[in-house]
């Protein structure tokens, strides 16, 4: 990273905070729009779900940017002060401005949450350099989050965003070294359990998309961190799978529960603690 743009950052977390807390926010605001936009868009075009109303568009070109946003109901193409995370939606009372059918609240819901992690990642992370790197962190999480939990999906795009953009953060605080080991013990690890589960159950019990997504933890973690963190989400997990058994009184254990928002909840959790000792 250049020394001016470094230098630029400093400043203005330093000189100016609240200046710094406002541009937190917007950036929390864009990336929880894009990550709704995303979280809509990528099932469609992996083909891992039809889209939820047939429309012309969505027969011809289907990309994150093509067609522009439109409404689901009336399909007619949301202008951009519609558009403006959290504002449109309050702004608009959470009706399209057309046929005035109610968004959906989980717009809303993601945009919140994008911005109140991404407050609570700088009020934590104390250097602001680091702050930048541990967000994108937290936005490609909350987007497998909310795939792997929605649809069972963790896409190779984002798996693969979170790996090398911790390559690329392990490269700038010169940890490369580390981080490609760590990748290897990550995907491996979770490759040798799911193995050794095969052998026993004659099926697969851990999903190829989380070998993928452990790596990547892995390379922003520091491969010894790892026990940490997958003790961590399986108390997580083992606290859900209790939920789940108190409110249906039955666990179906062959049903498969999405893993990786507990393992992304705990990384997040864990590295933030970490930076309390940097
Ligand atoms: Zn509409």
């Amino acid at each position: 990273m250049s020394q001016e743009f470094t230098f630029f950052i400093l400043q203005i977390a330093h000189q100016h905070p609240v200046l710094w807390y406002i541009i937190i926010v917007l950036l929390g605001m864009l990336a929880g729009s894009f990550i709704t936009m995303l979280c809509h868009r990528l099932p469609v075009m992996l083909q891992w779900q039809e889209p939820t109303k047939p429309s012309p568009s969505t027969e011809k070109t289907f990309n994150l940017f093509f067609p522009r946003s439109f409404c689901p109901n009336c399909q007619n193409t949301i202008k951009w002060w519609q558009n403006i995370p959290i504002l449109s939606y309050c702004l608009l009372g959470g009706k399209c401005h057309h046929c005035h059918q109610p968004i959906a609240h989980s717009y809303l819901i993601i945009e919140i949450i994008s911005v109140l992690l991404s407050i609570i990642t700088a009020l934590i992370i104390n250097d602001p350099i680091h702050t930048l790197w541990w967000l994108l962190f937290t936005w490609i999480a909350l987007a497998l989050t909310i795939l792997d939990s929605r649809y069972l999906l963790l896409p190779d795009s984002l798996n693969y965003s979170l790996l090398w953009s911790g390559m690329l953060f392990s490269i700038v605080t010169h940890n490369a070294e580390t981080a490609i080991i760590s990748a290897f013990v990550g995907y491996l690890s979770f490759a040798i359990i799911n193995f050794l589960y095969k052998l026993v159950r004659k099926r697969d019990g851990i999903g190829q998309g989380d070998f993928k997504l452990l790596a990547g933890i892995a390379v922003w973690l520091s491969w010894y961190e790892l026990p940490s963190v997958v003790l961590l989400s399986s108390i997580f997990g083992l606290c859900y799978a209790l939920y789940l058994f108190l409110k249906h009184k039955s666990l179906n254990i062959n049903q498969p529960i999405p893993f990786a928002p507990f393992l992304l909840f705990a990384a997040w959790l864990w590295a933030l603690y970490l930076h309390n000792f940097y």
